[in-house]
């Protein structure tokens, strides 16, 4: 053999003979070669080595003159195979991959390639094909791909953050619910969907702890594409690596929209009166009771007005019962309209109706009753025209019961209408 450039100067034909004998054999990919002779079973093995005698289940002298078809089988691709052939009819180099079958029947997927050895005169004499059994390889991509699919078909809505909180998946099911296309939301953040609902320490809270590790679970408030509101109920949780390294945020929601929309409808039920809006008074015992313990704590005054539509009976008599409904209607919004933030408007009975006014002195108090009082006088219904309110007005006194707070008020706006109506009086003059 002659000196080839490209070998080690130091090595006899003789070495490299063994040497290239021995890296075959001991190669950890397949290796086999047929011959090119034509013959009804197309080229025959004469050379395989021991990763394609362990590949394949066959001992060598078992391959030794039959053909590479010996491994094909039911589910072997015949297009591949004809591919295959055309290669190596024209001496082209094929590259492949298909279903073998072992010695003992057991399937493989193999990827090979096949390139044509051509001699002196360049006439084709043998192919020498590298060989990979590649079936664990594909088993492992069909588990991805299985729970890939899976991720995408469930009815929940998934999301995947980087630790940058960089969006890298989201599912069809988020995208239905949110209204956004894959492309608006891959490389944002989750920060996209942020309702105003939520404020900044909220979203602190959430991040301090998933960055400790932990999942957070919460009925999230989240805004839609749209600009329209849905709640969901969402878990997140961090994603770790080997390492132990955080390396992304996987979140699962769940549209718990028509639920959050039937709870808070029967809880406004529960709480509030159907004809005004008011609270009812159920929810205004409970508000009194709270409001009147935390002024005692905090050593704030606290004062309370009941209000009393002055000869009702004549507004629903004269009127009928839906015009008297309208007044208590417009009565309340009056009431509503002339107190501040923190009072409460409560409809207490008929046409009665409980204030509660925390950090309010008895001196303040008359002057809100007061106020009411002009505003409801001086307003005029279309076919009832003016009518009145009457007021009694209490603060609280320490270590007093609350029902004797109410008894206080009551006293006084039963004076007020003792006194001809129209008009605000207080328990302690
Ligand atoms: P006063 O000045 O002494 O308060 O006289 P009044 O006529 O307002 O007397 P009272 O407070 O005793 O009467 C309240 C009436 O309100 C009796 C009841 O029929 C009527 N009423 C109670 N609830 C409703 C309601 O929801 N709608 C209507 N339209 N009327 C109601
Ligand atoms: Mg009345
Ligand atoms: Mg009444």
């Amino acid at each position: 053999m002659a000196t080839d450039p490209r070998l080690h100067p130091a090595l006899t034909p003789a070495e490299l003979t063994v040497l290239f004998q021995a890296a075959i054999d001991q190669s950890y990919n397949a290796v086999v070669i047929t011959d090119a002779q034509p013959s009804p079973a197309g080229p025959l093995i004469v050379y395989a080595n021991p990763a394609f005698c362990q590949m394949t289940g066959y001992a060598l002298a078992e391959l030794i003159g039959k053909s590479p078809r010996i491994l094909q089988g039911q589910d072997t691709d015949a297009g591949v195979i004809d591919r295959l052939r055309e290669c190596l009819r024209e001496g082209r180099f094929f590259e492949g991959s298909t279903i073998n079958y072992r010695k003992d029947g057991t399937a493989y997927v193999v990827q090979w390639n096949i390139s044509p050895i051509r001699d002196a005169d360049d006439n084709i004499t043998h192919f020498v094909s590298v060989q990979q059994n590649i079936s664990a390889m594909i088993a492992a991509e069909q588990a991805r791909d299985l729970l890939a699919t899976a991720l995408n078909d469930s009815p929940d809505a998934i999301l995947i953050t980087d630790h940058q909180s960089k969006i890298v998946f989201v599912n069809q099911s988020f995208l239905d619910l949110t209204g956004y296309t894959q492309e608006e939301t891959l490389g944002k953040t989750p920060a996209l969907l942020h309702s105003g609902v939520h404020d900044a320490r909220f979203y602190r809270d959430l991040w301090e702890t998933l960055r400790k590790g932990k999942s957070f679970r919460y009925v999230f408030t989240n805004r839609r594409k749209d600009g329209s509101l849905f709640h969901a109920e969402e878990s997140i949780a961090p994603v770790r690596n080997a390492k132990g390294e955080i390396t992304h945020f996987v979140s699962f929601s769940k549209d718990s929209t028509a639920r959050v929309n039937a709870e808070r409808e029967l809880k406004e039920q529960a709480t509030k009166d159907p004809l005004t809006g008011l609270w009812n008074r159920r929810s205004g015992e409970v508000m009194l009771k709270s409001q009147r313990a935390s002024a005692n704590a905090m050593h704030q005054p606290f004062c309370v007005i009941m209000a009393d539509i002055d000869h009702f009976k004549r507004i629903n008599d004269g009127f009928g019962h839906s015009v008297g409904d309208r007044i208590i209607v417009n009565t309340g919004k009056i009431l509503q309209a002339k107190v501040r933030n923190c009072d409460a408007v409560i409809r207490w009975g008929g046409e009665e109706f409980l204030l509660l006014l925390p950090y309010c002195e008895l001196s303040a108090a008359l002057e809100i009753a007061e106020r009411i009082r002009l505003a409801v006088y001086e307003y005029d219904d279309a076919q009832v025209g003016t009518f009145s309110l009457s007021m009694g007005v209490a603060e609280a006194l320490p270590g007093q019961d609350i029902v004797d707070l109410i008894d206080n008020a009551d006293k006084a706006l039963y004076q007020a209408k003792a006194e001809g109506r129209n008009c605000v009086l207080s328990s302690q003059p």
